[in-house]
């Protein structure tokens, strides 16, 4: 079998895994105790605060350990909104965005009076800070955009963002779950007020996250999610999970590390698989801009095939189609509709995505399969007849 899906998740690291362990068991105290066995893990708790504060140039104290990137995302918008709701009102997003940011946004909207903005990318994927800049009002109170998209790769402008956002005194959030690891993150040098982070996608454990909170210069308040004990400066309440934000801290710790080689992997193994298909395969398409994407992502639309049956024939290959099937009809990816790719290529469209592990072994492997199942499947499609 092999994984080319390192974007819907990744593996623990075996590195974070031997960290993590013994948190299970003798060290499975609670941090919030102040006796012995509670100072005992404090230290490795904060610790992996400073790992997740250092990689984005933050204070320890501007982290905030959260279950992952869709709470971060919801405290984020939903908790800065209830915050500053009655002196504005108005978030601009882009209609890009994973679906906890655009559901959170439609919530607001439905329920809170909120009024949303979602500025469209262009044909490449890239959301242009000048649109941004034109959609701001005197209510407006945030912008959030993603540092890296999920299914396209495409890296957005964060600094020039950054810097509108500070001009017109406008609050800045960027999800960042698919960036961290894959290009250098500086809230302070971007601008960035607020930062989601998550750990199953930088070879951490699934069910923990971060958000960063600037407290400097400017000290950001948003009305919390949970009640509780008030732990997290009563942003985040609930004991913490001691193993999973061991495991958060090294996992980031290792993604930023070892960056440059896990992105010189990534873009290797990219580049031969490109090649080894467009030499065999006509009517190709790279959905998005090639050139400002992670190295690790491509998405790619295959004329006159349905990327349904693409996948299903490739049997012990993991990829993923970008088009989510609901219930009845087949609805393609708001993402590449967004971008412009017509309906017809959307649905002959699929992401691919080379991580930590992924070898060269397997992407050649995956190639010449590829273009079998692609040549096979033609063979037999009214939709292809060159
Ligand atoms: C995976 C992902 C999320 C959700 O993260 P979880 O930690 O699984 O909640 C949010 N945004 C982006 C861009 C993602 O890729």
């Amino acid at each position: 079998m092999i994984y080319l899906d390192y974007q819907s998740t990744t593996p623990v690291d075996k590195r974070v895994l031997e960290k993590m362990l013994p948190y299970f068991s003798e060290k499975f105290a609670n941090v919030h105790s102040n006796h012995f066995f509670g100072e005992e893990v404090k230290d490795d708790v904060e610790n992996a605060r400073h790992e997740i504060a250092v990689t984005i140039n933050a204070e320890d104290k501007e982290i905030i350990f959260t279950s992952g990137a869709t709470e971060s995302n919801n405290i984020a918008l939903k908790g800065i909104f209830n915050y500053y709701k009655n002196k504005k009102n108005h978030i601009i997003s882009s209609t890009i965005e994973h679906k906890c940011v655009l559901e959170s946004l439609k919530y607001l909207e439905t329920n809170c009076n909120a009024e949303i903005t979602l500025i469209n990318p262009d044909k490449n994927g890239i959301i242009s800070p000048d649109k941004i800049e034109a959609a701001i009002k005197t209510n407006t109170l945030m912008i959030s955009i993603m540092a890296v998209n999920n299914e396209i790769g495409t890296i957005q402008d964060l600094e020039a963002i950054g810097k509108i956002a500070k001009k017109y005194d406008v609050l800045f959030h960027s999800d960042a779950a698919q960036a961290i690891g894959k290009i250098d993150i500086d809230v302070k040098k971007f601008g960035i007020d607020l930062l989601s982070i998550s750990g199953h996608k930088i070879y951490g454990p699934k069910g923990i996250g971060a958000l960063y909170v600037s407290t400097s210069p400017k000290r950001i308040r948003l009305v919390p999610l949970f009640s509780g004990g008030g732990q997290e400066r009563n942003f985040r309440s609930g004991t913490l999970p001691v193993p999973l934000c061991v495991g958060i801290g090294e996992a980031i710790k290792i993604a930023q590390s070892e960056m440059q080689q896990d992105n010189e992997n990534a873009l290797n193994l990219r580049n031969l698989f490109l090649e080894i298909l467009c030499k065999n395969l006509k009517g190709v398409h790279v959905n998005g801009s090639l050139e400002h994407r992670v190295p690790q992502n491509l998405n790619l639309a295959f004329e006159g095939i349905e990327s349904e049956s693409l996948i299903f024939a490739l049997e012990d290959i993991a990829l993923t189609s970008v088009s989510a099937c609901s219930s009845e009809k087949l609805e393609s990816s708001y993402v590449l509709h967004a971008i412009g790719v017509p309906d017809e290529l959307s649905h002959a469209s699929f992401r691919i995505s080379f991580g930590r592990f992924s070898t060269k072994d397997e992407v050649i492997y995956t190639a010449d399969k590829i273009i079998k199942v692609v040549n096979n499947l033609r063979s037999i499609s009214p939709l292809w007849n060159n």
